[in-house]
């Protein structure tokens, strides 16, 4: 079949920190083989057993106003007192080989993509409560006290942003929250002006 390879997708998601996000965006990675994570670069220190290159490129201040310098993030922010950023070169390479990309990021950066790219796709995690958040960020042993209360006083913040987001995934029941994100990933796969362009070969539109 001589059919060009459809665009690869860019399924962007955000909650505020202690929502699930990070686990669900894992346990989803694992079900579609075309799905890539878009590891960001962080001056934030590592937690305890994350992995540079993995989790995060750990990287510092002054090598991270390069990148933004230089044009190499294709968005990026300042969240909870650390910058974050998505390669722009990663996510170029994706898309042109047909490979999704999940990336885990915050509304500051959603925006900023969403005005940049077209044919994203916008995800938003919410925590059943607030105080459900609060119960999860404190079983989350690897962060103090102090940065427990911040996440809170910015969660009210980030949750007034689900407003413009294309999807609302509650994460009340995780196997539950899964299958909703599978179906949101399957049905966005299927948009007929995704497969249009590399179909036309085939058939006359
Ligand atoms: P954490 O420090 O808990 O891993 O992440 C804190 C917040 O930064 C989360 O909301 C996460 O989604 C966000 N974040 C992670 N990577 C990026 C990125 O590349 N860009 C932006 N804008 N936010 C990010």
């Amino acid at each position: 079949m001589n059919s060009t390879k459809r665009e690869g997708v860019l399924y962007v998601i955000s909650a505020p920190s202690g929502a699930g996000k990070t686990t669900l965006c894992k346990e989803i990675i694992d079900i579609f083989p075309n799905l890539r994570h878009s590891v960001s670069y962080t001056t934030r220190t590592p937690r305890n057993g994350e992995v540079h290159g993995r989790d995060y490129f750990f990287v510092g201040k002054e090598e991270f106003s390069r990148m933004v310098e230089a044009g190499e993030f294709a968005e990026w922010a300042e969240v909870h007192g650390n910058f974050y950023g998505t390669s722009l070169a990663v996510l170029k390479e994706c898309r042109s080989q047909g490979i999704d990309l999940i990336l885990d990021i915050d509304c500051q950066g959603a925006s900023q993509l969403k005005s940049r790219f077209e044919g994203g796709v916008y995800i938003f995690v919410l925590p059943p409560s607030i105080a459900e958040l609060r119960r999860r960020l404190d079983n989350r042993s690897s962060d103090s006290q102090e940065v427990i209360e911040r996440r809170i006083k910015n969660a009210s913040g980030e949750i007034k942003e689900a407003r413009w987001y294309d999807y609302i995934i509650v994460n009340d029941k995780f196997e539950v929250a899964v299958e909703q994100l599978k179906s949101v990933l399957i049905a966005e796969q299927c948009r007929a002006f995704r497969l249009l362009g590399s179909l036309s070969s085939t058939f006359e539109f």
